[in-house]
C-alpha cells in the first residue's frame, strides 16, 4: 500500500548556520536545524519571521549568504530546484489551469521522462491516494479549492520526491474545509513517509498536524520541540505568547527559590537563570480557583474578585491580584455553586508541573 516510497526513501534535513540579508535586513540569522528522516516539521512564525525565505533556500529558489544545507549525505545548495528531488505545494496551488487534472499530474513525470502506460498508472494511483478517482478529465477550473489543493499534493509526491516542502498550502480554504486537509495532509504524509518541511503562521495548525515545529521570530530559530512540549514548556517569552495565551507575573528568585508577592512558588523545573527578576508564566486554562487550601502538587495566589460573569456552560471570573495584575478565570457552571460575591478575596491554584519560570521581566 505504502508503495514504492517509505522511510528509506526519505532523506533527513540538516541546516548550519544559514544567513540571509537583504542590504541590512536579516531575513534569515544564523539558522540550524535536523530534520530527520521521515519527519513532519513545521516552521511557525509570524509575518515576515523568514519562514518562506528558510523553505525557499531549502527549495533552491533563494541563495543564502553562508551556512550549509545537508540532505541525507550530500550538500545540496549548489543544485539548482530540479535536481534537488522536492515536491512542492504552495498556497496558490501553481497548477496548469487550461490542463486536466490527469495531464497536470502527468506533467512531473513527463519531464522525467517516465513511459506513457506507466505514467497512466500513476497517475491513477495518485488520484486514489487523495481521493480524486475517477476525476482525472476534468479541468482544473472545473474543481473546488479543496478539490484543486487535493490535485497540487498529488502533482507533489506523484514523482517520488525524498523531500516534500509545503508553503501555507491551506491559508486559501475556508475553515472547515481547511481543518480536513490538515488532517488529509498529515496522513498522506503518514502514507508516504516523506520528510515533509511545513510552513504556516497558524498555531494551531501547527499543533494539529506538527510531529515538531520550530518557532521562527526575526530571521531566528526560538525552539524547535514536538507541539505539547513547546506548549508546557516554552523557552523564551515570544514563544510563550506565540502558542496559546498567556499571564505573566514578577517573580523573586533568591538562593535558587522563587517567590511571588512574597509567597513560595515551587517548580519542577530547574530555574534556569539566577537572575533575581524573573517571572512566571501562566495559562488561563491552568488556573482554577480554589475553596481551600492548596494540594501538595499546588502553587496557590490569593487575589481579588472583581466581576463574576455568568455564560451559560461556564462562569468568567475576571480578578486582580496584588493591586495591578489582572486575570480571568474560566469556570465550570454548576446550578447547585453560587458567584461569588464581587470585592471577595478568591485563591487561585495550579499545578508545580505546569509552573513555567523564565528571567527577565518577560518584555523580552
Ligand atoms: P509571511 O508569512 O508573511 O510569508 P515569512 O515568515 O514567510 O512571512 P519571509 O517571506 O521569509 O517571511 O520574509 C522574511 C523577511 O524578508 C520579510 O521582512 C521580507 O520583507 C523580507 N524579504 C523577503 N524577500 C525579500 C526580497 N527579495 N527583498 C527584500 N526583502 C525580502
Amino acid at each position: 500500500e505504502a508503495g514504492p516510497q517509505g522511510r528509506d526513501h526519505a532523506l533527513p534535513i540538516s541546516v548550519r548556520s544559514l544567513t540571509k540579508t537583504y542590504g541590512a535586513f536579516h531575513a534569515l540569522n544564523d539558522v540550524s536545524i535536523d530534520i530527520r528522516n521521515g519527519e513532519f516539521m513545521t516552521l511557525l512564525g509570524p509575518s515576515g519571521s523568514g519562514k518562506t525565505t528558510l523553505l525557499m533556500v531549502l527549495a533552491g529558489f533563494v541563495r543564502p549568504d553562508n551556512g550549509s544545507v545537508k540532505f541525507g549525505e550530500r550538500e545540496i545548495l549548489l543544485l539548482p530546484p530540479h535536481k534537488r528531488d522536492i515536491g512542492m505545494v504552495f498556497q496558490n496551488y501553481a497548477l496548469f489551469p487550461h490542463m486536466t487534472v490527469a495531464d497536470n499530474l502527468a506533467y512531473p513525470l513527463k519531464l522525467r521522462r517516465v513511459g506513457k502506460a506507466e505514467i497512466r498508472e500513476r497517475v491513477e494511483r495518485a488520484l486514489d491516494l487523495v481521493q480524486l478517482g475517477g476525476l482525472g478529465d476534468r479541468g482544473i477550473e472545473a474543481l473546488s479549492g479543496g478539490q484543486r489543493q487535493r490535485v497540487a499534493l498529488a502533482r507533489a509526491v506523484i514523482f517520488e520526491p525524498r523531500i516534500l516542502l509545503m508553503d501555507e498550502p491551506l491559508s486559501a480554504l475556508d475553515k472547515n474545509l481547511r481543518e480536513q486537509m490538515q488532517f488529509e495532509v498529515r496522513a498522506l504524509h503518514d502514507r508516504l513517509g516523506i520528510t515533509t518541511v511545513y510552513v504556516t503562521h497558524d498555531q494551531r495548525e501547527a499543533l494539529t498536524m506538527s510531529d515538531r515545529i520550530a518557532v521562527i521570530n526575526e530571521g531566528r530559530i526560538q525552539q524547535v520541540d514536538p507541539p505539547r512540549k513547546l506548549y508546557e514548556r516554552p523557552e523564551t517569552f515570544f514563544v510563550a505568547s506565540f502558542i496559546g495565551e498567556t499571564y505573566r507575573l514578577p517573580v523573586e528568585v533568591a538562593d535558587g527559590k522563587a517567590s511571588l508577592f512574597g509567597q513560595p512558588v515551587r517548580t519542577d523545573s530547574p530555574l534556569g537563570s539566577n537572575a533575581a527578576r524573573q517571572t512566571l508564566i501562566l495559562r488561563p486554562e491552568m488556573l482554577h480557583i480554589d475553596e481551600g487550601a492548596p494540594e501538595a502538587d499546588e502553587n496557590q495566589m490569593t487575589g481579588t474578585l472583581r466581576q463574576s460573569v455568568f455564560q451559560g456552560d461556564s462562569i468568567v471570573s475576571y480578578i486582580t491580584i496584588h493591586g495591578d495584575h489582572e486575570i480571568a478565570v474560566r469556570s465550570q457552571h454548576r446550578s447547585d455553586r453560587s458567584l461569588p460575591e464581587p470585592g471577595s478575596e478568591v485563591r487561585l491554584s495550579w499545578l508545580v508541573q505546569d509552573t513555567v519560570i523564565l528571567p527577565g521581566d518577560g518584555r523580552t
